[in-house]
């Protein structure tokens, strides 16, 4: 597998084409940025946490028969996937209330959604990745109707297969946020990465956070808790 060309560089990741054009490599990067890019810093060594621990978690879904990009684990940094399509939606499922839904909604922090709640959101930085709903998706040609059924099957598969695999690892899988994406064949796969960056995880012991609300928030030792969510879902 040779490395060739850097195609696109967001804010976590670079994407580069490889000698196979339906497969690319996945760059972790250990850029942290949050509201919208307004904070910004370096947290060295949290790419290599964060392809590790997707890597981890897209095997676990491909062994629960849900469909990802992944192909395998290359280096500390790198992992090896199919070139998509991203779908420019971005797909939070939330098990408990708390960060912009507590703010938007006036609803108590830690309120528990059961069945969980499914949100769409506008892959767009310039807009701040504004909530839509479903007619808007239609309107909007974002996607078809029975590729959002697929979606959100697939959303609440990963956070069942997730959620009871963490709860191993006595973390609590709060809410997370998925992309999908299309290979070149029209499947569709889940996309992306799924890491602490992208997943909140609290201990379920001390209700400690174990994820990007760290850098979020100001709380400090941000690699410190992505090395234990590592360790504890490495056993
Ligand atoms: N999330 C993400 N990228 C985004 C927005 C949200 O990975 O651009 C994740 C976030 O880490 C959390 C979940 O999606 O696990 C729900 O985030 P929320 O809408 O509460 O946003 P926030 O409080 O981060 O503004």
């Amino acid at each position: 597998m040779e490395k060739k060309e850097k195609l696109y560089e967001g804010k976590a990741k670079i994407v580069y084409a490889t000698d196979e054009k339906d497969k690319v490599i996945v760059y972790f990067k250990d850029e942290a940025t949050a509201f919208n890019a307004q904070k910004k810093d370096v947290i060295e060594g949290k790419g290599i946490l964060n392809n590790k621990i997707s890597s981890l978690f897209f095997q676990l879904l491909e062994k629960n028969n849900i469909p990802t990009h992944f192909i395998k684990q290359l280096s500390d940094r790198e992992m090896l996937t199919y070139h998509v399509k991203i779908i420019p939606i971005e797909v939070v499922v939330r098990n408990i209330a708390t960060g912009s839904i507590v703010k938007r909604l006036g609803i108590s922090e830690k309120t528990e959604f059961n069945p969980p709640l499914i949100e769409f959101y506008l892959k767009n930085d310039a807009l701040g990745d504004p909530i839509i709903c479903y007619e808007h998706i239609i309107a909007l040609n974002l996607t078809t109707d029975e590729d959002i059924k697929i979606i959100k099957d697939l959303a609440l598969r990963v956070n069942k297969v997730l959620r009871e695999f963490v709860e191993k690892a006595n973390i609590i899988l709060v809410d997370f946020k998925l992309e999908f994406g299309k290979k070149e064949d029209g499947t569709i796969v889940v996309a992306d990465e799924i890491s602490p960056d992208t997943c909140r995880f609290w201990d379920k012991e001390t209700g400690e956070r174990m994820d990007k609300d760290r850098f979020r928030l100001n709380l400090g030792d941000l690699t410190k808790y992505y090395e234990e969510v590592l360790k504890r879902i490495e056993k």
